[in-house]
């Protein structure tokens, strides 16, 4: 075991949640280092050509000041950037947040997180260890890819998940059938449509839900009383939308109705802008795969409207099922002391888990402070929220106490750019 470091805050992850949470922690001087590959999950495991879903207003990366806007990316950088926003435009503007925080981010994985009675012991990769007194998870979903049983057997050659592909042309001309009926699916099909695939989405509902067909006039930039009706989080109906805006009443509600809450909100949907993009992909509604069995190059696949199928590759998009108990790196005992429903941990105020000093941020908190934590547009209260509990008081009345040269990284600093990882940042402390 290589030497060890010790640092306040530890936060594990370098996707929006991660890079918000150094943000806020930073700019109040408190003590943080950062590990992960920034934007990882959105480099690798979306599809090239992918367009946000999410609206402008609901994708900027939370920071205190509303300095690291996309606004200002694109003002500051003279990169003009479409709507809906492109996957590799979003891309950059995470790397460009990221430099501005944590230019001292150290990309190498933590392999294992242990509770050591006084604190966190984190071990990276290439066996350094780093000592913190409290640890920010907050390592997205990319290990909750959902595969249902039908599909168990078969080889990832005849079966995938959408999270397994950056290139969907690489599936070749087809046939293909996508499972599922969200965005994902019907931005696939979209996808391998345009590349000339022959492409089929089954989906199990009776139809598909497209958003913003029928209100679209409400939620148009022209309309003055706009923000009534949706505020900038921009996830789930007019009317519940507020309430999932404001997470701290969303904890607050019972169990039974946080649930109907939250399934409304983000039940399976594509974005209206999709629609003219599938106008000619087969799309079968009302009916579940039942099974799916290997023919040579082949995959059978029997519906339960008594159809069969045999195409070349089947492509779940069949979402994500949280389970924190899949995160490799944290140790049995630490998990053990975690206590969870349905795989979610259960957290109090910050964002903090039954095992004091460790946060869960972004999908994993989405059991506790609803579903606005499973897009971008949750960082600002999740970073606020888990700054409060750290630093103790709201960061705004703080700054001027708690300014350390530590701060001057937050936001920018050539000095800090000298830094090359969080390690050597401890070192020189
Ligand atoms: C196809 C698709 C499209 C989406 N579109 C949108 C959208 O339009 N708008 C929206 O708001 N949301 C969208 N989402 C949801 C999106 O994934 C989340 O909003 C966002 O990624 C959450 O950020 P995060 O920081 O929690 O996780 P991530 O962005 O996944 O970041 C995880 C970080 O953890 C790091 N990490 C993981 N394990 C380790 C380890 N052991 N050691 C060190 N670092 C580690 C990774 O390197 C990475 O930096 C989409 C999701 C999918 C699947």
């Amino acid at each position: 075991m290589k030497s060890s470091l010790t640092a306040h805050v530890a936060i594990i992850g370098a996707g929006p949640y991660g890079l918000a949470a150094a943000a806020h922690l930073r700019a109040l001087g408190v003590e943080t280092c950062i590990f992960g590959r920034v934007m990882e999950f959105w480099q690798n495991q979306m599809p090239h050509g992918m367009l946000l879903r999410s609206s402008w207003e609901a994708s900027h990366i939370a920071d205190p000041d509303r300095r690291l806007t996309l606004d200002r990316y694109q003002t500051l950088q003279n990169v003009p950037l479409s709507k809906p926003i492109p996957l590799d435009g979003f891309i950059d503007y995470g790397r460009w947040f990221q430099q501005r925080v944590a230019p001292d981010l150290d990309k190498r994985r933590v392999k294992r997180l242990e509770h050591t009675g006084e604190g966190f012991r984190l071990s990276l990769e290439d066996g350094e260890c780093v000592r913190a007194a409290r640890v920010v998870v907050a390592t997205g979903i990319a290990p909750f890819a959902h595969r249902p049983p039908p599909f168990d057997a078969l080889p990832p050659a005849l079966v995938s998940h959408t999270s397994e592909h950056r290139d969907l042309r690489r599936l070749g001309s087809g046939p293909v059938v996508i499972v599922g009926g969200g965005q994902s699916a019907l931005e696939s099909a979209a996808l391998l449509a345009e590349a000339d695939a022959d492409v089929e989405v089954i989906v199990r509902k009776s139809d598909v839900h497209w958003l913003d067909q029928k209100l679209a006039w409400l939620k148009s930039e022209a309309n003055p009383v706009r923000r009534l009706f949706y505020p900038p989080t921009d996830v789930g109906p007019p009317g519940l939308n507020w309430i999932v805006a404001t997470p701290g009443l969303f904890r607050r509600l019972p169990f039974p109705l946080q649930e109907k809450v939250a399934y409304r909100s983000i039940r399976p949907a594509g974005a209206g802008w999709l629609l003219p993009r599938v106008g000619g992909v087969r799309i079968t509604t009302g009916c579940a795969v039942i099974s799916a069995s290997s023919g040579g190059e082949r995959v059978k696949l029997k519906l339960d409207d008594g159809t069969d199928r045999r195409v070349h590759h089947v492509l779940l998009a069949t979402g994500y099922r949280v389970d924190v108990a899949l995160y490799d790196f944290l140790a049995p005992e630490l998990l053990k002391a975690v206590r969870r429903v349905d795989g979610y941990p259960l957290l109090g105020p910050g964002f903090e888990s039954s095992l004091p000093g460790l946060h869960f941020l972004g999908a994993p908190a989405a059991r506790s402070f609803g579903p606005v934590s499973r897009f971008v547009s949750g960082t600002p209260y999740t970073a606020r929220a888990l700054t409060r509990r750290i630093a103790g008081k709201s960061e705004r009345k703080l700054e001027p106490i708690l300014m350390r040269p530590a701060t001057a990284f937050a936001i920018g600093s050539g000095r800090a750019a000298s830094h090359v990882n969080a390690a050597e940042y401890l070192r020189k402390r």
